[in-house]
């Protein structure tokens, strides 16, 4: 993790500050990929955009912190995130999500505290990694009003994979660093430097994001006061003020990565190959109904990376079973599980990069 700078302006104070609370995200360290991978920048890319992503089609279980917990969500804040997830939905995208009433079945364990007063989010399958008991998301001021629905849609967009707009390196924004620090360290926030630098100052990889455009609407925006911003000149005098909506910049990257999910799916026969011919970042699926109980071994066979899932289709709802991820490794992604006569299973195949030969087979035997 990289420590943040001294100041260029040798460290003078300023009389500025920051009127709304943001999202605060804990530092994430890149990828470590093997020599071989980062030689081709185009795969190591491809890789490092791709993995926070979910696979298509899957359900995102979550639940809410409740009774005595230092996390618990109060009602009407619950419904403010419900009802961000449905406005999430509500694009037409494959994902789906569940409420579940336990924190150990869900995947998205939200929490609130206004005593914390941190919103902050893991970001994609990330979140896989944080502890049962502690929330993957968490909101720390009211979500009913129209800032705080704002919070409510942005820390899902880091649930679905987003990373923050305004550390986009296409921004182009040239920072009053100083004046960033001292805004950051006031009431509401009272930021210490290397929180604002993770979160405001530290520009992205062109790796962690998607085409190369800035897009001040979007909800992975902060909202910024005059003063704070040296270029582009114009934030500098108004400050950069987001809708706090989603904006169709938003809608478009969710759609491209989660479109909307075909449940009529080609089957998959045991001993069959199929050559499946993905861009970057395609997905395509499958379903297997085996005539026979037994264990089978799924695997994909190229020179590629890939992300295979397996789900098992329980009265129309994909409950995962198992996954496995190749990517940046030499070798094929591979699953071994005993599937069951007279059951319907869902194989999800998320393609990275198509490598050289940029043909991927998927086989079960
Ligand atoms: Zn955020």
């Amino acid at each position: 993790m990289a420590k943040p700078p001294a100041p260029a302006d040798g460290g003078r104070s300023s009389g500025h500050q920051t009127t709304k609370p943001y999202c605060r995200n804990l530092p994430r360290s890149a990828p470590a990929l093997p020599p071989a991978v980062t030689a081709d920048p185009a795969r190591a890319a491809a890789i490092v955009l791709g993995r926070s992503k979910w696979v298509n089609g899957t359900v995102l279980h979550y639940a809410f912190f409740s009774g005595s917990s230092r996390y618990s969500v109060p009602h009407g804040q619950a419904d403010a995130v419900r009802d961000a997830f449905a406005k999430w939905k509500a694009i037409g995208i494959g994902l789906e999500f569940k409420e579940v009433p336990l924190l150990a079945q869900a995947e998205v364990r939200v929490g609130y505290s206004l005593v914390d007063g941190t919103s902050a989010s893991g970001v994609g399958r990330d979140i896989l990694n944080i502890s049962l008991n502690e929330p993957t998301t968490v909101y720390g001021w009211d979500l009913t009003s129209p800032y705080g629905r704002g919070t409510a849609l942005h820390e899902l967009g880091h649930v679905l994979g987003m990373e923050h707009e305004h550390q986009n390196p296409y921004a182009g924004i040239k920072w009053h660093e100083q004046a960033v620090y001292d805004a950051l360290a006031k009431p509401p926030n009272r930021w210490d430097r290397s929180t604002t630098y993770h979160n405001i100052l530290e520009k992205l990889s062109p790796q962690q994001v998607q085409g190369s455009r800035w897009d001040p609407d979007s909800i992975m925006e902060y909202e910024f006061e005059p003063g704070l911003i040296d270029e582009p000149q114009e934030y500098d005098v108004n400050g950069l003020t987001p809708p706090g909506t989603l904006s169709a910049d938003d809608m478009a990257w969710v759609r491209k990565w989660y479109p909307p999910v075909d449940h009529t799916l080609p089957l998959l026969a045991p001993f069959e190959s199929r050559a499946v011919d993905l861009a970057a970042g395609e997905q395509v699926d499958f379903a297997v109904a085996p005539a026979v109980s037994q264990k089978y071994t799924i695997e994909t066979k190229g020179a590629t990376d890939t992300l295979l899932v397996l789900f098992e289709d329980v009265n129309g709802e994909p409950v995962y079973l198992s996954g496995d991820d190749d990517s940046g490794e030499e070798r094929n992604a591979m699953i071994t599980y005993r599937l069951l006569a007279g059951r319907r299973y869902i194989v999800r195949v998320r393609l990275y990069y198509p490598g050289r030969s940029g043909k991927t087979h998927l086989m079960i035997l």
